[in-house]
């Protein structure tokens, strides 16, 4: 990519104030006596045939181009954990098969593991096109460095324009090895995904703290890989597979690797709150844990999990996998009832796809009840007590 280099040594004060009055983009931000460019510059070179001789330079990118009609195919990776598919998986593959309207690409997926033929018929059912079985012994627990030679193998055969991975634990580890080694970039944990006709892809994330969304491209290194996180988008219904299975085959893979796998520790299960379909979300309005109580009514009435915003789990009330939001959990459950919650757009980006919101708050200036289908201004602390004796009523009635 073209860009406009800035010869520091020729700026003071007046050649920036010259440069910024010119610039129709205000691209130019002069900071202790140095004079840069940010993200709003179009390249358009203004700044160069019109302002003070030699100031700006416009420096032709002449790297060489990658021919992207070598890579095709839309993979994605199947993360499984217990010889069970996890199910971001086939959310990609959801997705996958949307983006592949526009560039009419085969949808692919790459399986690594051990005995792992059933999830690969499983990944016919989702409509994937070929799926490329890594199946060997050494595969049987994940291993980040042989996984990562492996899903290397995977490019470097089959030449996928594009491999989406999980945006879970796992794939936040494995994305980044994978990303090195084939020398391309990674878009961490996109909310959001598109594709021009060329087969580029758009991947929009918030960034800065969630202020801005940012959509990244990778114009010119393949593959283009992104993690994404669960429930941002559906699982696709199944059909009559109509796929292919292929079989690797392993033998000249490297199986080098400095990890050696001593125990599997296994957390205490909790019940992930991504899975609920109904869900109380406690904010920062209640003053102290056992005021909690207040909401048990309410959650065994309607079966709820309870989850929370970040204070709470920094106050540690709660298990990190409890908290909703960017750097917490996405959920999309048929019901949400948050209470006492400001909505932070951090909170928002896990919650605002849930199909019916109802938030309780006291002022009714928070960004929670723009979005809510229901919105009820009022304190928590009177108002849970009237909405337990309310429900509890007609769940009675109805029995
Ligand atoms: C990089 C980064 C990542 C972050 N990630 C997350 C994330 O993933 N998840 C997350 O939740 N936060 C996250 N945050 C924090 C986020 O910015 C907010 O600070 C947080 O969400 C606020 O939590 P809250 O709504 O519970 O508290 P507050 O913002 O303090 O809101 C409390 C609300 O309760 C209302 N209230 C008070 N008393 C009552 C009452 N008695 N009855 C009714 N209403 C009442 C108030 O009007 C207010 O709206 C992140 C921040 C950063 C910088």
């Amino acid at each position: 990519m073209a860009y406009i280099k800035v010869n520091q040594s020729k700026v003071d004060q007046k050649i920036a104030d010259k440069l910024q009055d010119l610039c129709p983009f205000g691209a130019f931000d002069y900071e202790d006596a140095y004079l840069s460019i940010n993200a709003a510059c179009k390249v358009c070179k203004i700044c160069v045939t019109k302002g003070p001789n030699g100031v700006c330079e416009f420096i032709e990118d002449d790297r060489p181009r990658i021919d992207k009609s070598k890579y095709k195919g839309i993979a994605v990776y199947i993360e499984h954990h217990d010889n069970k598919a996890h199910p971001v998986s086939w959310e990609l593959i959801g997705k996958a098969q949307e983006l592949a309207k526009t560039t009419k690409e085969e949808i692919q997926a790459i399986l690594v593991g051990s005995n792992v033929e059933h999830i690969a018929k499983e990944a016919l059912t989702y409509g994937v096109d070929r799926v490329f079985v890594y199946d060997k012994p050494l595969y049987h627990d994940f291993n980040v460095e042989t996984y990562t030679h492996a899903v290397e193998h995977a490019f470097k055969t089959f030449k996928s324009n594009i491999i989406l991975m999980g945006g879970t634990p796992l794939g936040r580890s494995f994305a980044p090895r994978v990303a090195a080694r084939l020398k391309t970039g990674l878009t961490a944990d996109c909310t959001m995904l598109d594709i021009k006709p060329d087969g580029d892809l758009l991947q929009i994330r918030p960034a800065f703290g969630g202020n801005i969304m940012a959509k990244i491209h990778t114009p010119n290194h393949r593959p283009q890989l992104a993690t994404i996180r669960y429930k941002m988008f559906d699982k696709p219904e199944k059909t009559e597979p109509n796929g292919k299975i292929i079989h690797v085959d392993t033998a000249d893979i490297s199986t080098q690797t400095n990890l050696e796998l001593i125990e599997i520790l296994r957390q205490p299960k909790v019940d992930d709150i991504s899975d609920a379909e109904v869900i109380i979300a406690v904010g920062r309005a209640f003053k102290k844990k056992e005021d909690l109580a207040l909401i048990e009514p309410l959650r065994k009435q309607l079966n709820a999990e309870v989850a929370c915003t970040r204070p709470l789990i920094e106050n540690g009330w709660f298990d990190p996998r409890k908290q909703i939001g960017l750097s917490g959990r996405t959920v999309k459950p048929k019901l949400i009832i948050n209470l006492g919650i400001s909505g932070a757009v951090q909170f928002i980006e896990g919650m605002k796809d849930s199909e019916c919101i109802i938030s309780i708050n006291s002022d009714d200036d928070n960004k929670l009840f723009e979005l809510s289908h229901y919105a009820i201004k009022g304190d928590i602390y009177d108002i849970l007590p009237h909405l337990n004796d309310r429900l509890e009523s007609i769940l009675k009635g109805a029995s």
